[in-house]
């Protein structure tokens, strides 16, 4: 069932973004027997058993599992998960994996989004064999490299002439005018049952963080993680979350103080206020977590670091090098930790404008 996290308003599991009341929701169901519930694939359909769709309706393209790369960095052993490696260059694959499948199970063929960014490329790219046609609302501003790729993938444009929040407001008016389904990967919470499995793969691949940082924007990322351990847990698999270390980029903090300097350059969690804030805020407060907040030249360190290394990442994903080598430095990660962090998106992508 979807449960919603303000008023508790359960829902069955149908394709549905918020609870009447407005609140956020969650898909909640009880799990048993981790192992002896995987499947053997060796993509994501390993996880299927732990998610909430059937096992008629799934979308062709499958996004991979992705390798950890260890390496020992000063007196910690740094994890990095290799998430950019998926079919369309993101992490955001497994969430839209899961909400393509359910789009397919309540038949529905033709959704409004209001994205440019990773979370648009990966829903075209899994929608065009699904046979699902997508309306994207971008600002004029969007790189024109960026939509030829959307439009090759199908993706009908719809240019609007404003801010992030124009943008958004004219794609709700046009789903509600035309009847089609508005898809907002920040609200939806299918989108979330697919990054979780991040921690499922991390847990069979490398056992149990001791800490785990990840880039927060809207929180999808975190959430999914928070899930998928608690959800760990509660089958008896581990017997504590790891802490959960909300990285966030500077002038757009959502958990953190917000900082008056501005971090331009990890622009994919440059979102300062995300729906699912108070969720994000638990996820830290459940695990003993925080949040850090990095800025535009920390970003920048991290990032050459990581290309030099042979991680070929978008400056998005460099914040969580930046994060550790801090808390590394202050004693706030002590010596011996494991440390899982997840490298999000891929570096091929920048082909303009760097
Ligand atoms: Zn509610």
């Amino acid at each position: 069932m979807l449960v919603c996290s303000r008023c508790g308003m359960e829902y069955p599991e149908t394709f549905r973004l918020t609870c009447d009341c407005g609140g956020t929701l969650l898909v909640e169901r009880e799990y048993y027997d981790f192992f002896g519930n995987l499947l053997p694939y060796l993509d994501m359909r390993r996880y299927l058993n732990f998610l909430p769709i059937g096992g008629n309706y799934l979308p062709p393209a499958i996004p991979a599992i992705t390798p950890v790369g260890a390496l020992q960095m000063g007196s910690v052993i740094a994890l990095f998960k290799l998430e950019y490696l998926q079919p369309s260059g993101s992490f955001k694959d497994r969430g839209t994996y899961v909400t393509v499948a359910k789009l397919m199970e309540e038949g529905i063929t033709e959704v409004v989004l209001d994205s440019s960014g990773n979370a648009a490329l990966s829903m075209a790219l899994y929608s065009l064999p699904a046979g699902i046609t997508t309306h994207l609302f971008v600002s004029y501003d969007t790189m024109p490299g960026k939509l030829s790729l959307l439009a090759k993938l199908g993706a009908f444009i719809h240019f609007v002439d404003g801010d992030r929040m124009a943008v958004h407001e004219r794609a709700v008016e046009f789903a509600e005018s035309e009847g089609l389904t508005y898809v907002s990967h920040w609200l939806n919470p299918y989108f979330i049952e697919g990054t979780k499995t991040v921690a499922f793969e991390a847990y069979e691949q490398v056992g149990l963080p001791d800490y785990v940082l990840v880039p927060t924007g809207s929180g999808t990322l975190l959430l999914g993680l928070w899930k998928g351990f608690m959800e760990l847990k509660r089958m008896g698999e581990i017997p504590e979350l790891p802490r959960l270390i909300a990285v966030q980029a500077s002038g757009y903090e959502s958990l953190c103080k917000r900082s008056s300097e501005i971090n331009g350059f990890a622009d994919g969690i440059a979102i300062p206020e995300p729906p699912r804030v108070d969720e994000m805020r638990r996820a830290l407060e459940e695990t003993n977590g925080l949040c850090v907040s990095v800025t535009e030249k920390e970003t920048e360190e991290a990032w050459d670091w990581l290309r030099r290394a042979g991680f070929l990442v978008e400056p998005t994903s460099a914040v969580v090098l930046s994060a550790m080598w801090k808390l590394v430095e202050t004693g706030e990660i002590p010596d011996g930790s494991k440390v899982l962090l997840p490298l999000t998106g891929s570096g091929l992508k920048l082909t303009e404008g760097i």
